[in-house]
């Protein structure tokens, strides 16, 4: 169900071989209402209590007693995108005669880092030059959200946003362009505050053609009016 090879490939990395098959047969049902979460709670609560014993707290102490509970609400929240198909609200399009860039910016996204697990945020980009085919802005705000909410690198989002956009539209020219801060940069390692990662996925018109692509980058470096 996921579009993304690499996505569910990672997806099965994350979880031992023994809850793989529930996972596939939610993934199945992730569209239908009513279903019980896919994630495992009891066994985050079990993991994040060990951390915190591996670290040298109490996790029995006053002020973590509820924190392994929260924890396991919080990732079911945050990676709920591992679970669903974000192209599905690409589907509707609509025929229009509209030839000119269509461009939403200054997306507001979070998502994790998946090699520490710790959060990155910032704006998401995303134009294309339509060949007959549109689709509503709030879907592609959507499809930002649903692709931030996994386990995820800013390189392979950017990359999954533009696939999905690509596919789904036919368009004659795809841009995705991804501004973000990483918790990882500024609170470990080189502690570098400030630094934005700026990633960018350019398709069909906007790869081939210099002036389109100065256009589209000019849109969206453009400062805001008002
Ligand atoms: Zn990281």
């Amino acid at each position: 169900m996921i579009s993304n090879p690499s996505n569910s490939s990672q997806s099965a990395s994350l979880e031992h071989n023994e809850t793989h098959s529930d996972r596939t047969s939610d993934l199945s049902n992730s569209h239908q209402h009513g279903t019980k979460s896919p994630v495992d709670h009891a066994r985050i609560e079990r993991a994040v209590r060990e951390i915190l014993a591996a670290v040298g707290e109490n996790p029995d102490r006053e002020g973590l007693l509820e924190t392994p509970a929260r924890v396991a609400r919080m990732y079911a929240e945050v990676f709920s995108g591992l679970h669903k198909d974000p192209s599905i609200h690409l589907k509707r399009v609509f025929t229009e005669s509209y030839d000119e860039i269509v461009l939403l910016k200054d997306i507001e996204f979070h998502s994790m880092c998946e090699h520490h697990l710790l959060p990155f945020h910032g704006r998401a980009h995303v134009g294309y030059l339509p060949d007959g085919k549109v689709v509503g802005l709030s879907k592609m705000a959507r499809v930002v959200d649903e692709v931030a909410r996994r386990p995820q690198v800013q390189e392979r989002m950017t990359e999954t946003i533009a696939d999905m956009m690509e596919k789904a539209l036919g368009a004659r020219g795809v841009v995705v362009m991804i501004e973000a801060s990483h918790s990882c940069m500024t609170m470990r390692g080189i502690r570098k505050s400030g630094g934005m990662c700026v990633t960018s996925s350019m398709r069909g018109i906007f790869r081939e053609n210099l002036s389109s692509r100065a256009e589209i980058l000019g849109l969206i470096m453009n400062p805001k009016h008002g």
